[in-house]
């Protein structure tokens, strides 16, 4: 069922929930591919019903990303869904999330901010606000849909922490699950972004996969030292690649670190014709 305004979901939710139904809900910006799936199917197996919201959130993109030209393929999604047991397709307006108009501006809109000590690294370096635009809409559609389970993807590591952090600091009567990233074959981790790459592209893309898997075998063989493990990925880097970040953190409170351990997730970024792409491992195991 495809509904566009927030009230029409409620009314669904109410019911729901009378009938005592567990309801899980998979929050997403549509293009759906098969990483968004395996979050759709774990939601279906898990839960009564399942909502999956398809909303290209204005407030988190940033001055100067690909907000006008982010794909937006609901006809697919749409159908992707129902092929996997969606009860619930949302996929509201800006206008019905934000109202006519829709003013984003942080003196008209109040927003959801996580902590500074959380969104000032990694993507919030250079993504300034975009966590308190994640955070904001994630909250809104909590409130809307009322969900016992939320699913969200291991492949963009930062924003499951800081969710999992608002849950907890907000007391949101809600559960995350975290979903393992899913990849092509070649180790590319899927995203509505690899759209934007070449075919050749793809291929210089595999960079991510390849230092993140490399970097886990040397600790794997005993390096603990984050500058010695860094330094094993220059020799795959060339002039394609432009390096944002490659960053050792702590798995729940972000903190840097300088010697790894079985709670350090390696998290990169970096663009491959202008498109930026992220990727992150986690040590343990
Ligand atoms: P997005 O539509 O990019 O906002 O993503 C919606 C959800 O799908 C987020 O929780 C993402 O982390 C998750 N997701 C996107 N790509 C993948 C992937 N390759 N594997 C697992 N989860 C993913």
């Amino acid at each position: 069922m495809l509904l566009h305004t927030i009230a029409e979901v409620r009314e669904q939710i109410k019911e729901w929930k009378k009938e005592g139904l567990t309801i899980g809900l998979v929050p997403t910006m549509g293009a759906l591919h098969n990483g968004h799936k395996s979050l759709i199917d774990k939601s279906v197996a898990k839960c009564d019903r399942t909502v999956v919201s398809v909303f290209v959130n204005p407030i988190q993109f940033c001055p100067g990303e690909d907000l006008d030209k982010y794909p937006r393929t609901l006809d697919t999604d749409e159908k992707l869904c129902s092929d996997a047991g969606v009860d619930i397709v949302f996929a509201p307006s800006p206008n019905e999330m934000y109202g006519e108009g829709h003013i984003l501006s942080n003196d008209f809109l109040t927003y959801v901010i996580p902590p500074f000590f959380y969104t000032d690294k990694l993507c919030g370096k250079s993504r300034v606000g975009h966590f308190d635009g994640v955070c904001t809409v994630v909250n809104k559609l909590f409130n809307i849909v009322q969900p016992d389970f939320a699913f969200f993807g291991k492949k963009d590591m930062q924003q499951l922490i800081i969710l999992k952090k608002m849950v907890k600091d907000l007391n949101i009567p809600v559960e995350i699950i975290p979903c393992p990233i899913v990849r092509e074959d070649s180790g590319l981790a899927l995203s509505s972004r690899n759209k934007y790459l070449s075919e050749n592209g793809k291929k210089e893309a595999l960079v991510l996969s390849r230092i993140l898997l490399n970097i886990k075998s040397c600790y794997n063989k005993g390096i603990t030292d984050v500058k010695a493990l860094s330094e094993t990925s220059y020799s795959f880097l060339n002039e394609n690649h432009s390096l944002e970040y490659l960053e050792f953190r702590d798995k729940d409170t972000l903190e840097e670190k300088s010697i790894a351990d079985d709670d350090t997730i390696v998290f990169i970024a970096l663009r491959v014709e202008n498109v930026r792409l992220i990727d992150n491992i986690e040590l343990k195991g």
